[in-house]
């Protein structure tokens, strides 16, 4: 997808899926800069009333310079991070004194202020002033990750130019101010740490990780003790009106049932699957795949991350083949067998069967 197309599909999303956010109306640097200093390690819902209380309490900002430093910490309690409160009521004076309640209106000038550092300055002045500055944010880093399948680990500081790199490139020049919103909600309401919605996502014709299949495996971060990863390949091999079913012997999921399946140590394409499943003697050969895997949510344990997808193959001749434990079970039994609940999710999406059994 070329910048520009991205660009008009990320903005054209935002305008009809943003969130009404009170400061989203307004131009007013006094608002959005207060809006973004409570919004800091803050979620949207627990420092909405805080704004509101600021605004109704301070409406400008030599207001809030003059109010005294415990009024204003009074007001700022249970948002916790206290020296934000007290950054701000200082960054109020020094606009209100020396800038004669002029806020500055460039990125460089706002982050002489206390308490606001490269995103809040930038994020200010492309909001409030239409300055051409990209924002970094935890969910701007984790959109970019995704779209760019990035390797670098975005917690390591020299990666940071990198990711400031690509958004640059992809800036509206005309609506920073949207562009970077825009950036930062497809993050907080489509692209989420965890299940992202790619199939409502408006940039998903350019994202690598959608296309590898696996989102979930980005940002990537280093340090933390990393997840196991594991990758499942189930072969759903039906066969008039039967299905290859085994019931499992150990592990997590000790005792349920499931598809005959491939291990491996990354996502195999559906020729390596074929291979691979006819050497363990679970395909006959010749067994084409039918169509495209369906990837199933990631389902995340304690201490691994299982990469699930599910190829389904219709085998046209009776089935002779296979090892001891597979066992053809008429599809109308599936509902009576117990299956981990990915496979159990992914059944009830076929309708072929009914949800858990009791
Ligand atoms: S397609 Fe999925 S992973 Fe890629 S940006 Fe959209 S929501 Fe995120």
């Amino acid at each position: 997808m070329p910048k520009q197309s991205f660009r008009r599909a990320l903005l054209d999303w935002y305008e009809r899926h943003k969130r009404p956010l009170p400061w989203r109306t307004s131009q007013d640097p006094y608002v959005i800069w207060l809006s973004e200093i409570i919004l800091q390690q803050t979620r949207v819902e627990q420092g909405l009333p805080y704004f509101h209380r600021f605004l109704e309490n301070y409406p400008t900002v030599k207001d809030l310079a003059q109010a005294p430093l415990d009024e204003v910490l009074k007001h700022w309690e249970g948002l916790g991070y206290y020296s934000r409160a007290r950054h701000m009521h200082r960054a109020a004076q020094q606009v209100a004194g020396p800038g004669q309640g002029v806020f500055p209106d460039t990125a460089q000038g706002l982050a002489q202020l206390p308490g606001v550092g490269p995103y809040t300055s930038r994020a200010i002045a492309s909001m409030a002033y239409g300055e051409a500055v990209a924002v970094l944010d935890g969910n701007v880093f984790r959109v970019l990750s995704r779209l760019e399948a990035v390797k670098a680990p975005i917690n390591k500081p020299q990666n940071r130019a990198l990711f400031q790199e690509m958004v640059e490139q992809r800036l509206d020049h005309q609506r920073p101010g949207d562009f970077n919103q825009a950036m930062m909600e497809l993050g907080a309401l489509v692209c989420t740490p965890r299940k992202p919605d790619c199939a409502h996502c408006p940039v998903q014709a350019s994202c690598k990780a959608f296309r590898e299949g696996f989102p979930e495996k980005y940002p990537v971060k280093e340090g933390k003790k990393s997840k196991k990863q594991r990758y499942l390949h189930y072969l759903f091999l039906k066969h008039k009106g039967k299905v290859a079913v085994e019931q499992r012997k150990q592990g997590i999921w000790n005792g349920l049932y499931q598809f005959p399946v491939v291990e491996a140590q990354a996502a195999l394409s559906p020729k390596e699957l074929e291979e691979q499943a006819s050497r363990e003697g679970l395909l006959p050969t010749p067994a084409a795949l039918e169509h495209a895997p369906t990837v199933l949510p990631p389902h995340a344990l304690t201490h691994q991350q299982l990469h699930l997808q599910v190829f389904e193959v219709n085998l046209a001749r009776e089935a002779v083949f296979g090892p001891e434990k597979l066992e053809w079970v008429p599809v109308a039994r599936l509902k009576e067998l117990a299956f981990p609940r990915p496979l159990r999710r992914w059944l009830d999406q076929k309708q072929l069967i009914l949800p858990f059994p009791k």
